[in-house]
């Protein structure tokens, strides 16, 4: 491709792009295609002689798109959502234009410093201690993998006493934590039988004197009590585990308190929402992702740790090749994480943010939550659906229930129910289990969402509740 032609398409793929996102509404939110369908579409070997950008344009539009689940659609309630917005699709345009790696200061001085002011940024926007220092991650799965590796070098002295992990370090969370805890502790060699569950409340959120009784029996058995992760806003139903107490807990007990807030850490910038993240002084890592509610393209992990050097002890490896004059000088964010290549991640937050302004952010976020707080009421006043569990943010857990089905039979009715309310194609949304009973979620967090677009999912449920009873 000539340059010419780069700029012709990109034009006109800037122009689709404003389209698709004017009119992402009109799409059913969920593609109707089966496994294998896309597949079939496409060339099972590439092509030896280039081809022209017209013909592979008109592809995308025919054997592409029809598989395209839109998460952008104002329709879309299911999982946690993952937002772009205009300033940050320009900021990863012109990022992939760069084209830069920077895994060292000195491979591109400015996007090692805008990180860092970004992150400084954030960490004040949430009233993190002024301690904390921040390194973009790509998912939360990964901050929270580097938070359980540093944790067991913290505990351990693991690097430089190479004789395996022990398996007596012990990992402490709540049953409602997101899988990618379990995950990260059998990743870092700590075995699933060393996460101790501990106990959550009629809210879903962790209990703490169970949390203390569980460390201390622990240590009484000779084990080492490690890392306690606890979660601000849990996938299931949104649920808070009390900061505060477990952190005075953590502090005792001199055991890694690592706090993941991946949804909910964006509505902690919120005056009237402080209550989140009450307690922060007595983290070690937390970490939320701004490319869920925080308007700013997958992937945009923001991770912050109190101690850098601990981390960085963690993951620094030396290699000559890979020195440069600069490092006692600067951050050179290849020691912060696992990869060794970096995206320019911080050009795109840094668009949203002064884009958007705090301000902006601020008022989608209370928007959503207004927005969902509606229909709470609505599934409080309605007599034939029920809260499954607290609305603590933007998302509503609920169920159909009039009274007169078995608890058996519930399960199965609001399994078809979600069923129903999806194939509409207008509104998607996910589902989780609490205290063993199905349970439907609506979250309010997708950029473009309005009133009526929650009122429609509003008529739809109503709809198909009627339908399937
Ligand atoms: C979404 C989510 C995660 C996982 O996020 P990734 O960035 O996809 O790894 C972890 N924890 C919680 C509470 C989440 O909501």
């Amino acid at each position: 491709m000539e340059k010419d032609e780069f700029r012709r398409w990109g034009h006109e793929m800037v122009d689709w792009i404003a389209d698709y996102l004017e009119d992402v509404e009109d799409y059913p939110v969920n593609p109707d295609v089966d496994p294998g369908d896309i597949k079939d579409n496409i060339s099972s070997s590439p092509p030896q002689e280039g081809e022209d950008m017209e013909e592979i344009w008109q592809d995308f539009q025919d054997d592409i798109m029809p598989g395209i689940t839109h998460w952008q659609h104002p329709g879309w309630f299911a999982y946690f959502p993952c937002n772009n917005s205009y300033p940050s699709i320009l900021g990863e345009l012109l990022s992939a234009g760069l084209g830069i790696q920077g895994m060292v200061w000195a491979t591109s001085p400015a996007a090692e410093e805008l990180e860092e002011q970004v992150m400084d940024w954030l960490r004040d926007l949430l009233l993190l201690p002024a301690e904390f220092r921040g390194v973009i991650q790509d998912t939360a799965s990964t901050s929270t993998f580097c938070a359980l590796l540093t944790a067991r070098e913290d505990a351990t002295d693991f690097n430089s006493n190479y004789e395996g992990v022990p398996n007596h370090l012990r990992v402490y969370a709540t049953a409602q934590t997101h899988s990618s805890i379990e995950k990260g502790v059998r990743l870092a060699g700590y075995g699933s039988e060393n996460i101790v569950e501990i106990d959550d409340d009629d809210e879903f959120a962790m209990k703490p004197e169970d949390l203390r009784k569980a460390i201390q029996d622990d240590r009484r058995e000779g084990k080492k009590p490690t890392c306690v992760v606890a979660t601000i806003g849990t996938t299931a139903s949104t649920a808070i585990d009390p900061l505060l107490e477990i952190g005075k807990i953590c502090q005792e007990e001199d055991v890694w308190l690592h706090v993941d807030a991946a949804f909910a850490g964006t509505a902690a910038i919120l005056e009237e929402r402080r209550d989140l993240l009450e307690g922060s002084e007595y983290m070690d890592s937390f970490v939320f992702n701004p490319h869920k509610w925080m308007v700013t393209n997958f992937d945009c992990s923001a991770y912050f740790v109190r101690d850098p050097k601990k981390l960085i002890k963690t993951m620094t490896i030396d290699p000559e090749y890979l020195k440069t004059a600069y490092d006692d000088e600067v951050n050179n964010y290849r020691n912060w994480g696992i990869q060794l290549g970096r995206r320019f991640r911080a050009l795109k937050l840094w668009f949203v943010l002064r884009s958007y302004g705090v301000e902006g952010i601020k008022s989608m976020v209370r928007r959503h939550l207004e927005l969902a707080g509606n229909f709470r009421d609505w599934i409080e006043e309605s007599g034939e659906f029920e809260l499954m569990a607290p609305v603590n943010l933007s998302m509503v857990c609920f169920r159909w229930n009039d009274g007169t089905y078995a608890e058996e039979e519930l399960n199965e009715i609001n399994r078809q129910l979600l069923d129903r309310i999806n194939s509409s194609g207008d509104v998607y949304l996910s589902h989780s289990e609490l205290a063993g009973k199905f349970t439907l979620r609506l979250v309010v967090a997708q950029r473009s969402t309005e009133d009526r677009h929650v009122e429609k999912a509003r008529r739809i449920i109503r709809e198909a509740a009627a339908e399937i009873i």
